[in-house]
């Protein structure tokens, strides 16, 4: 896709990045507690906008519009998204750029790639000013944070990632198009590193805030109850990516009596759902992103009952995705959440869970860590890294033919080697397919005593 480039000087570019900021901040915070006439009213009307541009702008939806004869005016609120069709997964992944707008805001959007529970990574773009708008909409859940920290502005945050994971890429964007004054003080530590040494890292900055993906904050409390590490207790943790289950957060509280806290977000929805003070369950973003829940006969599920979670973002004008099956499952709350906001709220969220590869050398490898070395190149369309013996691991890797797979071959191996670390065996090989599990996904990284399907 053709970027233009951004010349613009810097103070330039943040001035129209604050004025974005500012012009969509007022009201975030109580919009959450709104008349619920009110914040139907508001995610309707954005239902309305988003169908018309899609129609007009975007490929993917101009074709079936035009095959289907449905005429978008008609779409005219949430409970409308019923007559358009359910968008796999797969739909995108093949032809990514048929749902990229052809309009400005289509052409000059960042990619991003979904690290997909399925193995294959799904190309999704996002607008510029939809990216410089979610710092206003993420005061609803800065609110809750800041509760927890005790003050709103300045406190030290530290961030459990991996190098080039999605979150360094939003905020090196809003570093660039922004000057946010009283910014955390944040200090990025990786999952690649031994837990040891992220605890050592932990209680030498001493952070208000800590940001974990969910299995290694599970890992991180695993190695705390068998006195490999301290636990480093920092006002309040937060967790994303993955699911924890309630009664290991519920321990986790209990065992070191610090809040646990976690957002729903995804690369094709960054705004989705939130924890409350109270964390029973998610507060959706109504407005931002319409979740619909299908149970097993395709039809909308009553509040209580799971089943797969669509999604249709309502900010985003670069790839446009309406009805999206994002392969997750959750249920809807029945009642209203005594913390007085009137946003609708989901129940836990049953979304993907990874292991982590536990190895002799001491190293605990998460898999977004071998994500990482497959991320960037494009050749691999899918990769399951096994883990054979204790310290011998195969990496399957599916490419489109033999040449492709000899120009990543020996580079993965290399990148491998150098992740798992010394007395590691790492062998890659070309597959011409992964195996799924009963429920359709892929595990990325299969440990020793799991099934490896
Ligand atoms: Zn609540």
């Amino acid at each position: 896709m053709r970027r233009p480039a951004f010349r613009m000087f810097a103070p330039a570019r943040r001035l129209i990045g604050n004025a974005i900021v500012l012009r969509t901040l007022p009201g975030q915070r109580a919009f959450v507690r709104a008349p619920r006439a009110h914040i139907e009213a508001a995610r309707d009307r954005r239902v309305r906008l988003v169908v018309r541009f899609a129609a007009a702008h975007v490929p993917h939806e101009c074709d079936r519009g035009t095959r289907e004869r449905i005429d978008p005016r008609e779409i005219r609120t949430a409970a409308d998204l019923v007559r358009l069709p359910v968008l796999e997964k797969d739909d995108v992944r093949r032809a990514p750029l048929r749902f990229v707008a052809d309009t400005w805001h289509g052409r000059t959007a960042l990619p991003f790639y979904t690290s997909g529970s399925t193995g294959e990574r799904t190309l999704i773009h996002h607008d510029r000013r939809g990216l410089i708008e979610n710092i206003a909409y993420s005061e609803r859940e800065r609110e809750v944070i800041a509760g927890f920290v005790g003050r709103p502005l300045g406190y030290r945050e530290a961030v459990l990632s991996y190098p080039g994971a999605t979150v360094d890429k939003v905020r090196a964007f809003y570093a660039e198009w922004t000057w946010i004054p009283g910014r955390p003080n944040r200090r990025q530590l990786s999952v690649l590193r031994s837990i040891e040494e992220n605890a050592a890292s932990l209680a030498e900055f001493q952070p208000h805030l800590v940001f974990a993906y969910g299995s290694y904050l599970e890992a991180f409390h695993r190695a705390a109850l068998a006195g490999r590490v301290p636990f480093y207790k920092p006002r309040v943790l937060l967790y994303g990516a993955e699911p924890v289950m309630p009664a290991v957060r519920a321990e986790i509280e209990r065992t070191y009596g610090v809040p646990v806290l976690s957002a729903y977000n995804a690369v094709e929805a960054f705004k989705m759902a939130f924890h409350c003070e109270r964390r029973d369950g998610f507060h959706l973003h109504e407005d931002l992103c319409h979740l619909r829940i299908l149970d097993v006969r395709g039809m909308d599920a009553p509040p209580g009952v799971e089943g797969d979670v669509l999604i249709s973002n309502l900010v985003n004008r670069g790839t446009v995705l309406l009805n999206y099956r994002i392969g997750d499952r959750a249920a809807f709350a029945a009642d209203p959440c005594p913390c007085g906001r009137t946003l609708r709220r989901l129940q836990e969220i049953d979304g993907r869970s990874e292991d982590l590869l536990a190895l002799p050398n001491g190293r605990l490898i998460h898999p977004r860590g071998v994500w990482g070395i497959v991320k960037p190149r494009l050749e691999i369309q899918q990769y399951q890294l096994v883990q054979t013996a204790p310290a011998e691991v195969v990496m399957h890797l599916v490419t489109p033919d033999e040449a492709s797979f000899h120009t990543v071959e020996d580079d993965v191996a290399r990148a491998l080697a150098a992740l798992l670390g010394p007395g590691v065996d790492v062998r890659v090989v070309r597959s011409t397919a992964v195996p799924r599990t009963a429920a359709g996904k892929v595990r990325m990284v299969v440990g020793l005593g799991a099934r490896p399907a």
